[in-house]
């Protein structure tokens, strides 16, 4: 078998052997695609159009038992492993050069029990088909916006979405998964099974092992709620955003309130808020109704809506393909300094940038620190500068602003970050995601993958004498 040397773009160089596709075909029901394959270049690619990385071979699991046949092959033949639901990280962890992808994309059934008001979902759907398939019954939890983000990357770095003030993260309303260890066992994880690894991947991402099946708690939600946007021009941006803040800030927990600094199509900058109550329409119109008389927005798009529109309202503006740069930190407050800089920073914005103001908090909040591995339960937005282009010979510029953008919010930042919302940013910013948790993550870490075999992710490494242990 030929070797090969692989530079793992974030830390040591290490050997690898080609991988046998040949024999991963006959290991596994679903389908292999290596390089020469007609769908090679379909299958290495992922939704941020600037990651081109080239593996060894994809391999598509048709069910857990393929992704333990695939574990077990990457394994005995010491491959770097990336593991793809909807390849929606911004870095573009879920593919690799050299190595073996690992997608559970094509695993798709869902069961939803509505007397229970449980989901037990194979990892390998999306938000939208998730939502859809739990709408049909009245039903919903947690989820982004965003319809073809995978729910198994969503869930298991903490998950935000239109509901989350009200029901808590995605992973707080988990209640059971199915893992594959990186020693090749199906395990069952929950509060009564594996209790420390269930409290791992509730936040702590795809280091412990690949999830197929993943137990959601759901709600009676919709299908009709109050939401849709409102918007200010920039020369009364700052007094909109002094308002958003102070309205944000005493906010129930269901109303969620994500803003942004953006352009319109006519080109004009403008402060708009986007608007989402869970609960009765007319409640909701009493509760927005402040914000709707204040300052004459010149844009109000505030009606009932379907839950599954509102929960695709980020999919025309952030089409797989594109090329991508974000980069995240929370907020606790938004001072009148903090408003100022964003609005200095966005003047400088290239065309179609945006700068994001995600509002949490609300039950989020409630639980302790140590409830699960998402540390940073007292932020109040998560503030990001997002990049949208499709020049390559723009990206140094569409990159530098945004990292300039992020530099300037620094003072204001409670230092902490979202892990979903984290590329390649290095071990600092990791324990900046698990702040009191990483240590508790390290352990578990080495008890359930002392080799770090799971490493391209937001990586807690294990320590030096756990990965000399061997680990299987
Ligand atoms: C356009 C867009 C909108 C977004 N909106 C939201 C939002 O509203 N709310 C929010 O919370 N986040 C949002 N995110 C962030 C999103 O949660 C993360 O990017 C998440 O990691 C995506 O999951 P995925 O399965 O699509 O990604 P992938 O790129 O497939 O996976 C990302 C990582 O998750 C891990 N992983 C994936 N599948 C598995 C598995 N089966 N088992 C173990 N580990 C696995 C791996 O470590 C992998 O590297 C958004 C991202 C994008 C690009």
């Amino acid at each position: 078998m030929s070797v090969t040397r692989f530079v793992d773009s974030r830390s040591d160089e290490f050997p690898l052997r080609a991988p046998d596709a040949a024999a991963l075909r006959r290991m596994v029901r679903g389908e292999v695609v290596a390089p020469g394959d007609v769908t090679y270049d379909q299958a290495r690619k992922v939704w941020n159009g600037m990651v081109d990385r080239r593996p060894a071979a994809v391999v598509y699991c048709a069910g857990s038992d393929d992704v333990v046949a695939a574990v077990k092959f990457a394994r005995s033949r010491s491959l770097l492993v990336a593991v793809r639901a909807g390849g929606h990280n911004i870095g573009g962890a879920s593919v690799c050069d050299g190595g073996l992808v690992i997608d559970v994309s094509r695993m798709k059934q869902i069961e939803v029990d509505p007397v229970k008001r449980t989901a037990r979902a194979q990892a390998g759907l999306n938000l939208g088909e998730f939502d859809a398939a739990t709408q049909a019954h009245g039903l919903a939890t947690t989820m982004g916006i965003n319809s073809d983000t995978g729910i198994a990357g969503l869930t298991l770095g903490g998950g935000f979405g239109k509901l989350g003030r009200k029901y808590g993260l995605t992973c707080d309303n988990l209640v059971s998964v199915e893992i594959v260890t990186a020693d090749g066992r199906l395990l069952r994880a929950s509060t009564s099974e594996h209790p420390d690894l269930f409290w791992a991947v509730r936040g702590g991402g795809g280091n412990f092992g690949i999830v197929t099946r993943l137990e959601y708690r759901l709600f009676p939600i919709g299908p009709m709620l109050l939401s849709g946007s409102l918007s200010y021009p920039y020369d009364r941006a700052r007094d909109a955003m002094r308002f958003y803040h102070a309205f944000a800030k005493a906010a129930p927990d269901e109303l969620s309130l994500d803003a942004a600094l953006a352009t319109t199509l006519a080109g004009e900058r403008v402060f708009s808020i986007s608007t989402c109550y869970v609960g009765p329409i007319d409640e909701g119109e009493r509760i927005i109704k402040p914000l709707r008389v204040y300052g004459a927005p010149i844009q109000d798009q505030v009606a009932p809506r379907c839950y599954l529109e509102i929960q695709s309202a980020g999919d025309a503006v952030f089409p797989r393909g594109r090329r991508y740069y974000w980069k995240a930190q929370f907020l606790r407050e938004l001072s009148d300094a903090a408003i100022d800089t964003l609005l200095a920073v966005y003047l400088a914005a290239p065309a179609e940038s945006l700068l994001v103001l995600q509002q949490v908090g609300g039950a989020i909040a409630r639980l302790p620190v140590n409830a699960t591995p998402y540390a940073n339960r007292d932020a109040l937005y998560d503030c990001f500068p997002i990049s949208i282009w499709d020049d390559p010979t723009e990206d140094a510029a569409r990159i530098r602003w945004a990292r300039e953008a992020w530099d300037a919010m620094r003072p204001f930042s409670t230092g902490g970050v979202y892990a979903n919302n984290l590329g390649e940013e290095g071990t600092e910013r990791i324990e900046a995601a698990y702040g009191e948790n990483h240590a508790r993550l390290r352990a578990l870490k080495n008890k359930y993958d002392p080799t770090n075999f799971f490493r391209l992710n937001q990586n807690i490494a294990p320590s030096a004498e756990a990965a000399g242990d061997g680990g299987g």
